[in-house]
Formats: structure tokens, sequence, C-alpha cells
């Protein structure tokens, strides 16, 4: 039996192990894709510590990954040995369902309503291992010019912030506010930027205010007091890991505004205050990667150049380090193993 490397989740809020595991093989309809790198999602951890259960310890991880298609399984036409892929969450919907009946684009809105859907990382194995093997359809082609460390994050939470962007379809020039600098936030202060909106970061973190401006914000503010005094948002991306913040933040908001959220958490609760809401309007709006060509798109802005993520690399010997950062909230911002 061939094996390969795996960063092996090995029980409930355990230490990640690189342990020999069989290496998979390239089935019907499937390619086999050796990874070059796959970053660490929140959601990662909240399988790993058990917050989220789809299937029994021990596991690989992984809805960050990409790499090169080594080998292709019987019927594949639309990828080739060579090919530079990225393997995002949702990669096989059942295909026979009352929701897959009405042949909707994949997205994790997919995963949440297909009755029997493929998970990358989830419910099968994911990208922190050297190989995956994964239906051809579930995975993305790289433009050229990306390299693996920065596509990696794109994969996931680039999708993430862009995607919950171009829902909220902002008219040309509007003022986004993008609440937290963190691993997804970092991302939608750039992509705005990218995309030619006002952009206004919100950070209660001081030390975060120069990082935001660097990374594009044409103003950087506190709280909602201070977002309304230099003229509000008309849309409010909710990267924040709490929702007091963005509670508050409601208050700097322009009148028939969206609030965006896009983040995933276990039996949490959004209240928000219902005068508020109706008073001017608002709407709130829920995120879920919504269709690939999103994914395509951030990709594309990635490669050019316009958004840089930030990463910290980490070669696959030291993944638990990395997953321990993510635990401990040291990373700036993004953790990416390398295999
Ligand atoms: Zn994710
Ligand atoms: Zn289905």
């Amino acid at each position: 039996m061939t094996t390969m490397k795996a960063a092996v989740v090995p029980a409930a809020k355990a230490h990640w192990e690189l342990q020999d595991v069989p290496k998979p093989e390239a089935g019907p309809h499937q390619v086999l894709v050796k990874i070059h790198a796959c970053g660490i999602c929140y959601t990662d951890a909240l399988l790993a510590e058990d917050v989220l259960n789809f299937r029994p310890f021990p596991f690989v991880t992984g809805h960050e990954g990409v790499g090169e298609v080594v080998a292709v399984g019987e019927g594949v036409t639309s990828r080739q040995v060579g090919d530079r892929v990225g393997l995002p969450i949702t990669q096989k919907p059942c295909g026979r369902c009352d929701f897959c009946r009405e042949r909707h684009p994949y997205s994790f809105v997919t995963a949440n309503n297909c009755a029997a859907p493929t998970l990358t990382g989830v419910n099968v194995d994911g990208g922190q291992a050297e190989f995956i093997a994964a239906d051809a359809n579930g995975t993305v082609l790289l433009p050229d010019g990306i390299s693996y460390e920065l596509a990696a994050p794109t994969v996931c939470a680039g999708y993430t912030v862009w995607a919950a962007l171009r829902r909220a379809n902002p008219k040309p020039g509007a003022r986004i506010a993008i609440l937290g600098v963190g691993g997804v936030g970092h991302l939608g202060v750039q992509f705005a930027k990218a995309a030619g909106f006002h952009v206004i970061a919100i950070t209660h973190s001081p030390d975060k205010h120069d990082l935001a401006r660097e990374l594009g914000a044409d103003d950087v503010v506190a709280n909602g007091a201070e977002l309304k005094q230099i003229g509000g948002a008309d849309v409010l991306l909710h990267t924040a890991p709490t929702h007091e913040p963005a509670i508050d933040a409601l208050q700097g908001l322009k009148p028939w505004a969206k609030i965006i959220l896009m983040g995933i958490s276990a039996n949490d609760t959004f209240a928000f205050p219902a005068l508020a809401l109706t008073g001017h309007s608002f709407e709130i709006i829920g995120s879920a990667h919504n269709s690939p060509e999103y994914l395509a798109e951030a990709l594309e802005i990635v490669a050019r150049g316009a958004v840089k993520p930030m990463v910290e690399v980490f070669p696959k010997e030291r993944v638990d380090e990395a997953y321990q950062r993510l635990l401990n909230g040291e990373l700036r911002f993004k953790a990416v193993v390398t295999y």
C-alpha cells in the first residue's frame, strides 16, 4: 500500500498529528491532486474542537487546499494532469434531491440544502494532506500568476468576503464598512478597495488602525458613533467574531443600508434592535459563498495583485503549531500549511 503524510485530527480538542495514511487514488470522475498548500479556516477549529460534528474522529480537515492534478480518473474531461486547482468546501451535491433538481450552482447554500452533499474536509477528508482525490467538478482552475500560498486562503476566506460584497450588490461609489480586521476582514478591506468603493474599517484594536489604512481603508473608526460622524456606510460586512460590535455599528449605517453576515459559529443568535431595523429600512442578509463565479473572480483579483492575503506559512511538520496559533488568536492573519 502506498502511503502519504496527512495532518490527522486524532480526537476532539487534540493536537493535530502528521501521520502516514493510505494515499488515495482517483476514482471515476475524480482527480488526484498533489496538495501544495492548504489554509486553516476557523470552521476547521469548530470541527476539530467537536463544536460542529459531521463524522467520527480521526479525520483530516482542509477546505482551502490548492495543488496540481497528477492523475485523472475514468470519465474526466474537464481537468488534465498538470492543471493547478483549488478545492473549496462544497465538492459535490447529490444531484437527485429536491434542491439538486433545481440545478443551483455549487455553493455553501448547496452544502446546507442538498440531502447528501460531499463536503471537502468536513464529511470527507480534506486538503491538509499530501494528496486528495476529489470530484473533478468540485475543483476550480487557478489563474496563472497566483501563488499556491496566496491562492489557498482565497479558496474559503477570500471567497467568503468577496461573495458577501457581491451579494450586497452596492452602487458604484458606495461606502463599505468592514467590521473586524482579521483573517476574513483584512481581505474584505482589500477586496472592497480593489472594487473601487470607499472603504471604512471598523476595529476597536488601536494597533490595527495603521494596518487597515495600509490595506486600503480610506477611513478607520472604532465604533458605530464614529462611523456616523464620518458620514456612515451603505453596507456593513460583518466579519467580527462576536455580534455586539455589529449591533453597535448599526447606529453608523445610512438608511436602507445592508448588513451582510458571513461567518459560521455554533448556536449563536444575532439579536438586533427592531426599531433601528424598521426605522431605517435596513436589510440583513446571510451570505454563504453563493456561487463559484465569485470564487473565480476572487482568484483573478488576487492573481493580478490587487489583493494580497497576509499569510503565515508553515511546513507540514509544523501543522499543529499553525493550528494552536489559530486557536490562541495569534495569527496575522491566515495560516497556510505547505505539503
Ligand atoms: Zn472556511
Ligand atoms: Zn442534493
